[in-house]
């Protein structure tokens, strides 16, 4: 008897009932509000959107402000524009969970928008103004998109 390819081992261990188990919660939001924000994931059609975005946009926000110290940080550009490369651009993180607070209903808005708004504090305290952000930045309507920025090589 041939021996199995792993994909044929991974259907059978994989119950049939697996689509329908909830999501993971999200680390510091209730059980509920993570239900919201996968079905946000799941049926928006933004290319940037996608199961486990928030999840991934939270960690990333909070890895950029984790450097102890009050040294100024500065968002880094991305030149890989795949959403899995984006994130590691902060402000792409930012424009995505803006995103899904724009799509939650109210209570489960209310408690990311809670988690955000943290985050938002730490990050204005941690980046500076950018004077010339309207020239030089893209959507610059977006105030977290107004701080300056750091190029890839100056590190
Ligand atoms: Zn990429």
């Amino acid at each position: 008897m041939p021996r199995k390819r792993p994909g044929a081992l991974l259907a059978q261990q994989t119950p049939r009932f697996a689509w329908s188990l909830p999501p993971d919660r999200i680390h510091g939001l209730s059980a509920r509000t993570s239900v919201a924000i996968d079905r946000v994931e799941r049926l928006s059609g933004d290319y940037y959107i996608y199961p486990g975005a928030t999840d991934r946009a939270l960690r990333q926000y909070r890895a950029f402000l984790q450097p102890p110290g009050r040294r100024p940080l500065y968002p880094q550009e991305e030149t890989c524009s795949c959403r899995g490369c984006s994130f590691y651009d902060v402000r792409h993180a930012r424009d995505v969970l803006a995103e899904i607070v724009r799509q939650l209903p109210p209570r489960p808005r209310a408690e990311l928008e809670r988690q955000v708004r943290v985050l938002d504090a730490r990050y204005v305290e941690r980046t500076l103004p950018d004077p010339f952000a309207t020239h030089r930045q893209w959507r610059s309507d977006l105030w977290w998109r107004r701080r300056l920025a750091g190029s890839p090589e100056a590190g």
